[in-house]
């Protein structure tokens, strides 16, 4: 089959949008996807300067998503002074599966000549995530330790970093993923924080001094164009999944996911554009409305702001130790 838009024979299909693209048209149509978004969430502020640049923090981890944003917003933005990357990696201490993305995001940001940060639980925690599923005091998932451990981090070091903004790599299957358990929970104000945190336009969120912004530019790409992408390019991607995965909710909603968008293309996009204007009417319906009392302080522990008195970072290493 050849290309939609050249005589190049295709290497992809989109049921979704019915194109058939060749290799050179296909990556030009995942850089536009991800420039349009950076474009439509207002990323770059209008009053950025190339004396006063803007840092943005890419939660790097080495995984196909993370190397593949990094990659384009560094052809982007390679030649704008306005716009600073680091990247910032997380070895959660985790045997034969952290170590080599290690390796993929020291290559990638050589290759890219970008300023790249490592931060181990090990050294910040004194703990290794092998050990926490070993003990688990709590009773939880991994990953429930883990991304507390991990949100910490990218606060913390973005901050000192002096990030204006803080990137992930979720691409379109997460974000719907999301998305969709959201809406089954049924939790509206959760729905709304999502909009201020890290989907809205960063012209239209409401201000979250305590926390510095992410983005999500990847997000209308989906998973498989993603992997594409890094193979195409010959991206140091590692692709190995985490021995500890354990999100069992997500892993059933990821199914449901593929068996509609295989008898119903284009779901996946119908569900985060739904809800990303539900999550703004959420989001303008909740603003200025703390009626949870959820007043944010500091941790008598470790300074960072939370609605308790001890952060939950901070109690669950207390069960560890
Ligand atoms: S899958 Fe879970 S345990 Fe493994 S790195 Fe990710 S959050 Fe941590
Ligand atoms: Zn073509
Ligand atoms: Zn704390």
């Amino acid at each position: 089959m050849d290309c939609n838009r050249c005589d190049d024979e295709a290497v992809m299909h989109a049921a979704y949008s019915g194109a058939h693209l060749c290799e050179d048209h296909f990556r030009e149509s995942v850089e536009k996807r991800v420039r349009r978004r950076v474009r439509r969430d207002d990323l770059v502020p209008q009053d950025a300067t190339p004396d006063d640049p803007e840092t943005w923090v890419i939660g790097l981890s080495g995984g196909k998503d993370s190397v593949v944003l990094t990659q384009i917003l560094h052809d982007t933005f390679a030649e704008d002074p306005r716009i600073e990357l680091v990247g910032l990696t997380i070895h959660e201490g985790i045997e034969g599966y952290r170590d080599k993305s290690v390796d993929a995001c020291v290559e990638l940001t050589d290759d890219l000549e970008i300023r790249h940060e490592l931060v181990s639980y090990a050294e910040e925690f004194g703990v290794r995530m092998d050990d926490v599923v070993e003990d688990d005091p709590e009773n939880m998932a991994a990953c429930a330790y883990c991304g507390v451990f991990r949100r910490d981090i990218l606060e913390r070091y973005a901050d000192e970093y002096g990030a204006d903004l803080l990137l992930t790599g979720h691409n379109l299957d997460d974000e719907a993923q999301t998305a969709l358990m959201n809406f089954l929970e049924g939790d509206v104000a959760q729905i709304a924080k999502h909009f201020d945190a890290s989907l809205g336009p960063l012209s239209e969120r409401e201000d979250q001094d305590d926390f510095i912004p992410r983005a999500k530019p990847l997000r209308d790409v989906p998973e498989k164009e993603v992997a594409l992408y890094a193979h195409l390019n010959d991206l140091p991607a590692h692709i190995t999944e985490c021995p500890h995965a354990s999100e069992a909710y997500r892993g059933e909603i990821q199914q449901l996911l593929y068996d509609l968008e295989e008898n119903h293309p284009g779901t996946r996009h119908s569900i985060l554009s739904g809800y990303e204007e539900l999550a703004q009417m959420a989001a303008t319906e909740f603003n200025g409305d703390n009626e949870d009392g959820a007043d944010l302080q500091e941790c008598e522990q470790c300074g960072s702001m939370t609605t308790r008195n001890v952060c939950r970072k901070c109690s669950l290493l207390e069960t560890l130790v």
